[in-house]
């Protein structure tokens, strides 16, 4: 097989990969539309351009993303290189100037001989022979699309981004969350409150997790979502979001009760507490297999970040609530990759074609040029005529496997602890957990890179 590959988008992702691959001796082809032609959000001639904010998160291992940097910076990521050489003062994260970080990985690509630089927009991907990576980011034309969809099939391709938070199980009071579902786990008309109390011990784990909220607690809730702080979407954005999904707080705005006929809606449950319907309730989804963490159902959400956490932790039983995603609504092209793609970033239907970047189902800036990375070694290890895994218990592996598992409520993800393989002990202070998992990480990715990417 000849060893070249070809890049579609010199973003963060198409950029790391391109890099990664280059270096290990393969040759790339490169393709870029800018400067001739630029998505709403791009504005620099450069590649890896940084679209809005200028934060690359926080640097401390007991992050997530602290972390996942870390693990790319141990495997030779230019993505970090180029963020610590373009650093600018912002105490625990590691923010970047953002024309330094572009011209310093613009730089080293046009100078690395094995890649050839292509500007051209690229608008039927069957027109490219042999190997193939899709990074064309979270705001990919329509030209493409329609190609990519041909090979996908219609209902593989999402076009924005609605999710609502993520909070991780150990964070939830247990003294005021019940487990069941809807009409399984209410009391019957027929059923004493022995032998409702008895049925409801013996089927502890449901799929939902339940907050119920009393009359005041959901007045004062209400109140506070309804001024709480927006976030600003894009002109470009206004229009496809908001016709698609309605955030939380647009819906409160319709009148008090609204939420408690919607989302909230009591009806179907007996709070274990009183023995009485809640005057509300907040539902929580599981969100992986491992039970770790929970979605917030319905609360689709374009809130700041500072205000979802506020005004979220006033829901009884989250008021010490560790979010571990936030909700966003954003513009965002993605493929339902759980469906789609093996563990490698590579459809399981066509094995030419690579998907990394926002695109693969990633979230966030260093997720994209972490999935890049993966893809590049998937890529090199290929050549040899080998398969990898990247190890579950780092964070560029359980980004790997999120993408790559099957979930009916597929969303793009961004790194996190709750998608980590857990500790076999519980251990309950978090900053102490966090240690630990990092430290299991960093021996895990020094132990891979040494058998398997030698
Ligand atoms: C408006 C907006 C704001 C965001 N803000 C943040 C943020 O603040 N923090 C954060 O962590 N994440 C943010 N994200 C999410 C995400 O991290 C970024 O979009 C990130 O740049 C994604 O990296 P990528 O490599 O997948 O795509 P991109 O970095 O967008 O790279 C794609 C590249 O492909 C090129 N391209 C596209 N189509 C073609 C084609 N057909 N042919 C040839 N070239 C093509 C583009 O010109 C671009 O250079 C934001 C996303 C959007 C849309």
């Amino acid at each position: 097989m000849d060893k070249i590959v070809n890049v579609i988008g010199a973003g963060l992702a198409g950029c790391e990969c391109a890099y990664i691959l280059a270096k290990n001796n393969i040759k790339v082809r490169l393709y870029e539309m800018k400067p001739k032609c630029k998505s709403e959000a791009h504005h620099s001639d450069d590649f890896a351009e940084l679209v809005c904010s200028n934060s690359l998160k926080s640097e401390a291992l007991t992050n997530a993303c602290g972390l996942l940097k870390k693990e790319m910076e141990m495997l030779g990521s230019i993505f970090v290189e180029a963020a610590y050489n373009a650093r600018v003062p912002a105490g625990q994260a590691l923010a970047v100037d953002r024309d330094i970080f572009s011209k310093y990985i613009t730089d080293k690509i046009k100078k690395n001989e094995n890649i050839e630089i292509i500007y051209e927009k690229v608008e039927d991907i069957d027109k490219i022979e042999g190997i193939k990576v899709i990074a064309t980011g979270p705001l990919t034309d329509e030209a493409l699309m329609n190609s990519l969809q041909k090979i996908l099939g219609q209902d593989s391709l999402y076009f924005y981004d609605a999710a609502a938070p993520i909070v991780s199980r150990d964070s939830i009071n247990m003294d005021i969350a019940y487990w069941g579902d809807r009409y399984d786990q209410e009391r019957g008309k027929d059923e004493t409150i022995e032998d409702w109390q008895e049925r409801l011990k013996n089927t502890p784990e449901a799929d939902y997790l339940n907050l119920p909220m009393n009359k005041e607690e959901y007045e004062a809730f209400c109140n506070e979502l309804i001024n709480a702080e927006v976030a600003q979407l894009h002109e470009f954005e206004k229009r496809e979001i908001f016709e698609g999904c309605m955030p939380v707080e647009v819906m409160a705005k319709r009148g008090i009760d609204t939420l408690r006929y919607g989302p909230l809606k009591p009806v179907g449950f007996t709070d274990p507490r009183t023995g009485r319907r809640p005057y509300a309730n907040v539902q929580l989804r599981v969100e992986n297999k491992e039970v770790q963490s929970f979605n917030l159902v319905g609360f689709q959400t374009n809130l700041k970040f500072g205000e979802q956490k506020r005004v979220f932790s006033m829901i009884p039983g989250l008021e010490n609530a560790v979010f571990e995603r936030y909700g966003v609504m954003h513009k965002n092209t993605y493929i339902n990759g759980g469906k789609l793609l093996d563990n490698n970033f590579c459809l399981k239907e066509n094995n030419s074609i690579y998907f990394a970047g926002q695109i693969s189902g990633v979230e966030g800036y260093v997720e994209s040029a972490a999935s890049g990375m993966m893809v590049a070694y998937s890529i090199i290890k290929r050549f040899d005529g080998e398969k990898i895994t990247f190890p579950e218990d780092t964070m560029l592996g359980s980004l790997a496997k999120y993408v790559s598992t099957e979930n009916k409520n597929y969303q793009p993800m961004n790194a996190n602890f709750g998608i980590l393989k857990p500790l076999e002990k519980k251990i309950r202070d978090k900053k102490e957990k966090y240690g630990i998992l990092a430290g299991i990480a960093q021996e895990s990715i020094k132990k891979f890179k040494e058998e398997c990417l030698k």
